[in-house]
């Protein structure tokens, strides 16, 4: 895929492909385009060139000066239907409810009823050790407990790939464990398809059935988590990791 925002080429030929089930994560300095390609694989950023393809549905590049047609419009619409993800700064309702932020989702776009949206949010919210936050306003929250509500209503859409963008980066370090336990258990067990962008690179390497380096909107490098992390064959991932780690 290719990408652009005016004159800079932030995404370069980047091609790679994701086995279901699989949890990998982007690794790279900052500005290597990680967070783009998570934001066109939920749809919310048009790809210049290339195509990207999400559990069957396909869209190609954005033609400027032409609408997209109605059948790239639906392809868009089922592949937001089958990804789900979380921000670094949690984009929660600040004016909902911690409940009603989780059961909107699915009331809104798959027509679930309130009760039913009720006690599969319950469920999601005691599963990120929330349950007793029900009727809190995000505002009464600590970051790490916004970003577990996050990743509960990420949750309540029932996604197939549930993307993770730098999703402990505006913690605290003391609330960041909390926060990658969830995530941790998640992989364990579940049979989602994971992406994590991350400078968290010891959860990466626990995490990760495989990494991607990039570096200057190209993948410059890609292994299981041993090979990136103890013996990288490109000198820039070697170096990126002796600045990071
Ligand atoms: P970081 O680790 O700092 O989040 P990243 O690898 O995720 O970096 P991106 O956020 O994907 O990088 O950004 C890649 C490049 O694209 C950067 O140079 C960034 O400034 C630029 N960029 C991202 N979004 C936009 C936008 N909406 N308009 C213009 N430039 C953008």
């Amino acid at each position: 895929m290719e990408k652009r925002f005016g004159a800079l080429r932030v995404l370069n030929g980047v091609s790679f492909t994701v086995k279901p089930g699989e949890k990998l994560s982007l690794i790279g300095p900052s500005g290597s385009g990680k967070t783009t390609i998570l934001r066109i694989l939920m749809t919310l950023e048009a790809i210049d060139g290339g195509s990207v393809r999400v559990d069957g549905e396909e869209i190609g590049a954005s033609v400027p000066g032409r609408r997209p047609s109605r059948g790239d419009r639906d392809a868009l619409h089922r592949i937001r239907s089958k990804v789900g993800m979380v921000f670094q700064h949690f984009n929660l309702f600040p004016h909902m409810s911690v409940l009603k932020n989780v059961t909107l989702g699915p009331m809104l776009t798959k027509g679930v009823d309130k009760a039913q949206a009720e006690a599969a949010a319950v469920d999601l919210l005691t599963m990120v050790g929330l349950a007793d936050k029900c009727h809190c306003r995000p505002d009464e929250l600590s970051g790490g407990q916004k970003q577990r509500v996050a990743i509960a209503r990420a949750l309540a859409l029932q996604p197939k790939v549930m993307l993770f963008d730098e999703i402990t980066s505006a913690l605290d370090p003391e609330l960041v464990e909390e926060v990658l336990n969830v995530v941790r258990r998640l992989a364990e067990e579940t049979d989602m398809t994971m992406l994590l962008v991350t400078h968290a690179m010891s959860f990466a390497r626990d995490f990760s059935d495989r990494v991607l380096f990039f570096d200057g909107g190209r993948i410059v490098e890609e292994g299981s988590p041993e090979s990136i992390f103890t013996v990288p064959s490109e000198e820039r991932t070697r170096s990126f990791l002796r600045k990071i780690i």
